[in-house]
Formats: structure tokens, C-alpha cells, sequence
């Protein structure tokens, strides 16, 4: 059956920006070693539309170009002119969030190793390193009923998300949301390295909790250093050292 083509609208400049802003998180995301063979999701709301952007089905994410994103609607269904297909069943819980979180513009979902095996452990993520005491409070947990795909799951997971914007899936991996790609961008490096060294601490046994006194005073002066922008230098930093190593994203 052929692809259906439901729109072919003129590109927005802030579709661009958009395109430009996402192709670069892609790139920047397997850079860092974070990505998934041609699986898993990064979106991004096109900015005053009821559309996202998402990875052509079929190509790395060191292959993502700011032309060759998939403009979809929240059921995964295509409304630009593409010949890529999109992966629709990968898309269900993005879709789902962006349906019902209307502040959720950006989101990701990731398999890297030690994201999933800290969702692989009973006790999760745990406050025991500087950058997971900052998710403390912060981290909502959904049960594994299998790959998510089925649409009868989405009642729960939008329950166990509740107002946080970390949701574990376990003995799956993470799925974090943000207000914008730059929020959604820092706080997923930051629960990166909480995962890496909380996999690291555990193999040597013994890890110190840190007591919720401190993890108050911690979060509290987090706040009250953190730039107003939250994750924008980050992500513009890290998207000058793409530039140095291929600007292919750009096209
Ligand atoms: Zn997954």
C-alpha cells in the first residue's frame, strides 16, 4: 500500500529552527555514544502546531539531517512529503506524551546500557552520586508489561509519570521529557552520568546514601545557580564540537 501523504505545507522558518535544533541533538546524541542502531526516539514539537519531528525509520541517528526529520502528527501519522517511513509503534509513547502533556515539547528514549540497568534494578535510581541527587524527589517509575506499543498501556503511563518529568521504565530504560529540546537535552546528560556512576559504585560495593538534608541543600543551591536558559550553553557548546567534526547535519 503506498505511503499516505496528508500535507504538504511550506516549511515555517521556525520549522527550520526546529529541524536544525533536533538534527543536531541526533547528532550530538550518538556522538556521546547514546544512541540505538536505527531504534529509539528523539521529538520535537514543531513550535504553534500540532506536529512533531522524529528519525527516518532506517537511519542511524549519525545519519539525521535537518531535511530528512519526519514531520508527523501525534499518532505517527506523516504530513510531509518524505520517503522515509516513520517508525509508528516506536513513536506510540512519544505520541502519547505530547498528546497529554502540553508542556512536554521535547522528549527522548533511550537503550544506553547503564540507563537501562539502573532501570533493571529494584531500587532505581538512587541518591548516591552528585548527579543523581539532583533527581531525587524527581524520578517516576512504570512497570515493564513488555515492548510499548500497546495503546491500552498509555492510561498508566501517564498516571505513573504524574507531574515528573523523568519516567524509568524498568528493565526497559528512560524517557525524558522537557518544556524545551535544551531542558530535555541537559537533564538527560545529567541522568546519563547518575546512571554511569551508579553502575560504577555498585560493581565496587558499598555505596554512601547521601542523607535528605543534604540532597535539599544540594537541589537548593542547584537552583539557585542554574542559568536562566536552563541547558541552552550545554547544548550550543556541544554543537560547536559537532561542527568541528562534520556540519553534514545542517543539510
Ligand atoms: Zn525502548
Amino acid at each position: 500500500m503506498a505511503t499516505q501523504i496528508k500535507a504538504t505545507a511550506p516549511r515555517s522558518d521556525a520549522e527550520w529552527t526546529a529541524r536544525l535544533e533536533l538534527a543536531a541533538c541526533y547528532r550530538i546524541f550518538d556522538m556521546m555514544g547514546w544512541s540505538e542502531s536505527i531504534y529509539n526516539h528523539i521529538t520535537l514539537r514543531v513550535p504553534g502546531e500540532d506536529a512533531f519531528l522524529i528519525n527516518p525509520y532506517g537511519l542511524l541517528w549519525s545519519e539525521v539531517t535537518a531535511s530528512n526529520l519526519v514531520k508527523i502528527d501525534h499518532e505517527g501519522n506523516k504530513l510531509c512529503d518524505s520517503p522515509y517511513p516513520v517508525n509508528k509503534a516506536g513513536f506510540t509513547q512519544h505520541g502519547l506524551f505530547h498528546a497529554h502533556c502540553d508542556w512536554a515539547h521535547a522528549i527522548v528514549h533511550t537503550h544506553t546500557p547503564d540507563t537501562m540497568a539502573v532501570c533493571s534494578s529494584a531500587d532505581g535510581l538512587t541518591p548516591t552520586n552528585f548527579y543523581a541527587c539532583f533527581f531525587e524527589g524527581g524520578v517516576a517509575y512504570h512497570d515493564f508489561e513488555g515492548i510499548t506499543v500497546r495503546a491500552e498501556e498509555g492510561v498508566r503511563l501517564l498516571e505513573n509519570l504524574g507531574d515528573k518529568r523523568v519516567l524509568l521504565l524498568r528493565n526497559h530504560g528512560p524517557v525524558v521529557l522537557g518544556e524545551t529540546l535544551y531542558e530535555m537535552f541537559f537533564n538527560y546528560y545529567m541522568l546519563q552520568r547518575a546512571c554511569e556512576i551508579q553502575v560504577k559504585t555498585c560493581a565496587l560495593g558499598n555505596p554512601i546514601r547521601v542523607p535528605p538534608e543534604v540532597i535539599a541543600i544540594h537541589q537548593r543551591d542547584r537552583d539557585e545557580v542554574a542559568l536562566k536558559d536552563f541547558g541552552r550553553a550545554d547544548f550550543e557548546a556541544w554543537v560547536r564540537k559537532l561542527d568541528t567534526i562534520d556540519t553534514g547535519w545542517r543539510d
